[in-house]
C-alpha cells in the first residue's frame, strides 16, 4: 500500500490560537493538479514512528504550493502539526475526494462553513481569484467570534475582485455589526447561529447550488434550516470532516 510521498515543511502560519496554516513542497504533480474541495492524508514521523494518516483538505489553489488549515483536536493536530518544521520528517498521499467537484460550472453557488470547515471553499475561492471566476458566490462562515474568523482580511480582498459575498455569522458576538464598513459592503454580519430568516435575508435566488462543511451537529441544524427555507437536504453537498481514525 502506497504510504505517500516524502514532502518538506517550507513554512507555518499561526492562523490564530487554534489554527495552525502548513506549506509544504511536495514532489507529486498531482498536488499541483488537484481539484479545489479535495484532501490529502498526512503522517508525520514520531519518536522513529510513523503516525497514523490523518486527513487535511488543501486550503490552497491548484498550482500553489501544498497547503493545509489545521485546527487543534486531538495529539496529533495539538503537539504535531504545531511544531512542525523544516527538519519534520512528513509523507503526504492523495489528492483525494469529490467534494465541490463540479463547482466551477455553477453559477450561483452558496456556501456555508463552520469553522474550520471554511478550508475548502478557501480553496474555491483562492482557484476562483486566480482565475478571474465569473461565478456568482455567497458565503456563510459561521465562527463564534471574528477574532476566530482567521481567513476575513483575505476574504475581503476576495470580494473586490470575485463576485462574493460573505456573511460572518457570530453566535457569542454581542454586536457583530460593530465591525461593518460601509466602504465593504460584500462583507455583512449576523448575529446567533445559521438561520432560514438569514438565508431569506441574503440569498434571492431559487436556482444555486448549496454546499456546506462543518462539524456534525452544525451540519444537522444547518440542513434542517436549509430545508426550512425549500432547499431539499439531498440537494446540498456536503463534506465532514469526520474521521475514524484507521
Ligand atoms: C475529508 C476530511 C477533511 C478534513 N479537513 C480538515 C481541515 O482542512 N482542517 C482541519 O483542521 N481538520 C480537517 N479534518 C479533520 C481532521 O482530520 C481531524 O481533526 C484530525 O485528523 C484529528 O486529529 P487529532 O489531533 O485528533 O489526532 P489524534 O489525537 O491522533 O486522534 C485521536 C482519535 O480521535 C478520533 N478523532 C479525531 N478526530 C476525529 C474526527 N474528526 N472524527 C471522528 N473521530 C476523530 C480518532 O479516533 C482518532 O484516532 C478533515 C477530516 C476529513 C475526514
Amino acid at each position: 500500500m502506497s504510504t505517500g510521498k516524502t514532502a518538506k515543511v517550507l513554512k507555518t502560519i499561526k492562523e490564530n490560537e487554534t489554527t495552525t496554516t502548513v506549506i509544504m513542497d511536495v514532489e507529486d504533480e498531482r498536488f499541483s493538479s488537484f481539484r479545489p474541495g479535495q484532501f490529502a492524508t498526512i503522517r508525520i514521523m514520531e519518536n522513529g514512528e510513523w503516525s497514523k494518516p490523518h486527513p487535511f483538505t488543501i486550503s490552497g489553489a491548484p498550482g500553489d504550493k501544498l497547503q493545509m488549515t489545521i485546527k487543534r483536536n486531538g495529539h496529533f493536530t495539538s503537539e504535531l502539526i504545531p511544531a512542525l518544521n523544516d527538519a519534520s520528517q512528513i509523507q503526504c498521499a492523495g489528492p483525494y475526494g469529490i467534494f465541490c467537484k463540479d463547482i466551477a460550472l455553477k453559477e450561483e453557488i452558496v456556501m456555508v462553513a463552520g469553522g474550520v470547515g471554511i478550508t475548502p471553499f478557501l480553496s474555491v475561492l483562492r482557484h476562483f481569484k486566480k482565475t478571474g471566476a465569473k461565478n456568482t458566490c455567497t458565503l456563510f462562515w459561521c465562527n463564534k467570534t471574528f477574532a476566530d474568523a482567521f481567513a476575513a482580511s483575505e476574504l475581503e480582498e476576495m470580494a473586490e475582485s470575485l463576485k462574493l459575498t460573505v456573511i460572518h455569522v457570530l453566535s457569542r458576538e454581542t454586536n457583530p455589526d460593530m465591525y461593518y464598513e460601509e466602504e465593504r459592503p460584500q462583507i455583512k454580519f449576523e448575529k446567533g447561529h445559521f438561520s432560514r430568516d438569514m438565508l431569506a435575508r441574503h440569498i434571492h435566488s431559487t436556482t444555486a447550488s448549496f454546499y456546506l462543511c462543518g462539524p456534525s451537529g452544525m451540519q444537522q441544524t444547518v440542513v434542517e434550516e436549509l430545508a426550512a427555507y425549500g432547499i431539499a437536504p439531498d440537494t446540498v453537498e456536503k463534506e465532514a470532516f469526520v474521521y475514524n481514525g484507521a
